[in-house]
């Protein structure tokens, strides 16, 4: 089966004042459908800007980025909106959930901007939700859960509109090294019986081992 996503000579710079540093020097990254792959690199190597380009979150990239065969260059900023609601789900360090929402709110909003039905959005959070140990959080806002059960409710809203392709930015690095095991292992086991592919950035090697495949980025490329 073809990539859910291939870029092709992905080059990203920025200007820092009078220097420009080249962060994407010619990223060449597949990922199958279904295909858990980890992108290793140490802090500064570029991991959330190429997470950014691929999320199609900003433009001022080079190269190709195609997101179940469509060429993101080719796409209005209308289209890369259609894209990324359609195919894509994120997950970040800090889980940017709406403070006045609770859980199951968190969840059920994404899905109805996507065009679900408010009784189906609702049983599919609820789904979501106790599978990732939440069951008797769904009335919680952001601020009344735990740093661990607020990563839970963020992978479960980065899931609801059963996304093709996960892209997660080091999903449980903001938590202690025991609460990050546990939710990394569910995190993994509900993408992978999602039937999603997801790409993975972190610092941390033992994570990094237990997805399908790593990648490292290195001087602006993938080793
Ligand atoms: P990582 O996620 O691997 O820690 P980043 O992608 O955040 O790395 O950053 C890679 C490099 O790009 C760093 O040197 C950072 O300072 C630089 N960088 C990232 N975003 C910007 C930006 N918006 N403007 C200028 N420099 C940036
Ligand atoms: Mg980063």
């Amino acid at each position: 089966m073809s990539d859910i996503l291939a870029t092709q000579g992905l080059r990203r710079s920025f200007v820092q004042g009078e220097d420009t540093i080249e962060v994407l020097r010619g990223v060449d990254l597949h990922v199958a459908p279904g295909e858990i792959v980890a992108l290793l690199g140490p802090s500064g190597s570029g991991k959330s800007t190429l997470l950014q380009a691929v999320g199609l979150l900003e433009g001022g990239f080079e190269g190709s980025i195609r997101i179940k065969g469509q060429e993101a260059a080719r796409l209005d900023a209308d289209g890369r909106t259609t894209l990324r609601r359609d195919a894509l789900g994120f997950v970040y360090q800090f889980h940017h959930l709406l403070p006045d929402f609770d859980a199951t709110e968190n969840v059920v909003l994404p899905q109805l901007i996507h065009g679900a039905e408010t009784a189906d959005a609702q049983v599919r959070a609820k789904s979501l939700l106790s599978s990732l140990g939440l069951g008797h959080r769904l009335t919680h806002r952001p601020s009344q859960l735990s740093g661990g059960e607020q990563q839970r409710v963020a992978v479960a809203r980065a899931l609801a509109n059963r996304p093709a392709l996960v892209l997660a930015d080091e999903p449980t690095g903001n938590l202690d090294e025991a609460t990050a095991d546990i939710v990394f292992s569910e995190f993994l086991a509900l993408v992978r019986g999602e039937g999603s592919a997801a790409l993975v950035a972190t610092h941390n090697e033992r994570l990094a081992a237990r997805m399908d495949r790593v990648v490292r980025l290195h001087d602006g490329v993938l080793e």
